[in-house]
């Protein structure tokens, strides 16, 4: 099939991400990123929601691209706090904070709640957008609890103590590819996917 649209343009500059789209596309389409645009500026994630903030992001880039555009956000919505950290979930511990300070804290938080109750859920929104502003979000979700302590060395951000009762593994103990299938932004992908693939071959979200 002829494909309509040639380059996608992806609202990040992690290989990663990167990959995990290119993984997905089958056609010969031309994949775009924050480092073939170096100048773009930056767009700020302030929306109460995780959907919101990839809508933002991925309408912002496509007016300033001029290219189908996809981008993502991410939260971690433990059960027992109410959703916290959620949207919130990059900065949480406070601004300039890492990995291991946010972790810290939700193990802190967590600290006399008995495993039963430390569910929570992963949460990827993705949203495809167009040039003039024509928008498609999904969202890919992974259920799990949170360790009481921090587990195995891989992967990023909340890995450590995201415990995946199936594989009996926190993510940080999985290797890529075992992460990789059963991921949030996994299944937003596959879910996104044949959006698209309309606007690859037909040029229309
Ligand atoms: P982002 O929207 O992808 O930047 O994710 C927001 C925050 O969620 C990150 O700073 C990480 O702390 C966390 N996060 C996102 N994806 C993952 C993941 O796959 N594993 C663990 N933490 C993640």
């Amino acid at each position: 099939m002829e494909i309509v649209t040639k380059e996608i343009m992806i609202a990040s500059k992690n290989k990663n991400k990167i990959k995990e789209i290119k993984n997905i596309i089958s056609g010969d389409v031309v994949l775009k990123s924050f480092l073939d645009y170096p100048d773009i500026p930056d767009v700020l994630e302030d929306g109460g929601t995780i959907e919101e903030n990839s809508i933002k992001k991925a309408v912002e880039v496509a007016k300033f691209t001029g290219l189908y555009s996809i981008a993502d956000d991410t939260g971690l919505f433990v059960q027992v706090l109410g959703g916290e950290p959620g949207v919130y979930s990059a900065r949480w511990a406070g601004e300039g904070c890492t990995y291991a300070d946010n972790n810290r804290k939700l193990l802190n938080a967590l600290k006399n709640v008995e495993f039963k109750d430390r569910k929570a859920v992963f949460k990827c929104a993705i949203t495809i957008a167009s040039p003039d502003g024509d928008t498609h979000t999904e969202v890919g979700e992974i259920e799990g609890y949170i360790a009481e302590n921090l587990r195995g060395e891989n992967g990023f951000g909340y890995d450590p103590v995201f415990y995946v009762p199936a594989l009996d593994k926190t993510l940080a103990e999985m290797d890529f590819e075992t992460k990789n299938k059963i991921s949030h932004r996994r299944k937003a992908l596959e879910l996104i996917k044949p959006y698209l693939e309309r606007v690859i071959y037909y040029g229309r979200i």
